[in-house]
């Protein structure tokens, strides 16, 4: 299985809250840590992941947000191997 990093895990969330600025992140990861936008504290431990259906993933967030809801191809976009990257070309 892929590891991704948690924080940018959170900043790509797909849910209409996040991508609608509510928290506020940017979906770009800079490749130093410390310009990693500021997320509230325990925003990017993971509580629990739930499987949704075959298709997605719900990630469920220490702070209590649960709305985002990551289909398996939104994954693997944000997957740092090339193969699932690769994957998405065909
Ligand atoms: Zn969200
Ligand atoms: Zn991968």
């Amino acid at each position: 299985m892929s590891r991704y990093p948690l924080a940018a895990l959170r900043a790509a969330c797909p849910c209409a809250e996040c991508r609608s600025g509510g928290t506020r992140v940017e979906r770009s990861i800079p490749e130093d840590p410390l310009l990693l936008p500021v997320l509230p504290a325990r925003s990017h431990e993971l509580e629990h992941i739930e499987q949704v259906g075959n298709y997605a993933l719900q990630m469920i967030w220490k702070d209590g947000h649960r709305f985002g809801i990551y289909p398996w191809e939104y994954l693997w976009t944000l997957c740092p191997c090339e193969e699932h990257r690769a994957g998405l070309a065909s």
